[in-house]
């Protein structure tokens, strides 16, 4: 994918604010943070997202996700942290590489990252759980 911004980031092409990098995967900061620490994971082998993305890299992105959760509460002291991981334009996806959103939280960020909970009822629930499992 030779014009895919985050293969150039992610294969170092492009400078960006590395936190960690390995043979697949490079870990850098968001440029529009939505809180301090805002990191991006991207793998190195281009998938558009996470229908696109072999099985294995995603167990080890999660692992990756994992290790830098930890990371963000042992450095920088946050209060909570958010996975973000979103995958077509009508789920918020703007660059199609694969990535996972560590987002640290602290209790005065002033961010609402959340959803509008529906009301179904019980038989509109039992439809979709038919549909999901037929
Ligand atoms: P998405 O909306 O696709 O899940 O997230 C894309 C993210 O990439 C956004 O949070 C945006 O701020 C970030 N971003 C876009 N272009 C660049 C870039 O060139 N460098 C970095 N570090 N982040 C970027
Ligand atoms: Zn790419």
């Amino acid at each position: 994918m030779s014009d895919c911004i985050f293969c150039k980031i992610a294969k170092g092409e492009i400078p960006s604010k590395t936190l960690y990098e390995d043979e697949n995967f490079r870990v850098i900061l968001d440029l529009g943070p939505v809180a301090r620490g805002h990191a991006l994971i991207l793998p190195k082998e281009h998938a558009a997202n996470l229908f696109e993305l072999p099985e294995e890299t995603a167990a080890a992105a999660f692992v990756l996700a994992k290790k830098m959760a930890g990371i963000m509460r042992e450095k920088l002291k946050c209060d909570g942290l958010n996975l973000l991981q979103n995958n077509g334009e009508t789920a918020g996806q703007t660059v199609n590489h694969f990535h996972i959103h560590v987002i640290p939280r602290y209790q005065e960020d002033g961010q609402h990252i959340g959803f509008v909970p529906g009301e179904p009822s019980q038989e509109e629930l039992e439809e979709v759980r038919k549909e999901i499992t037929a």
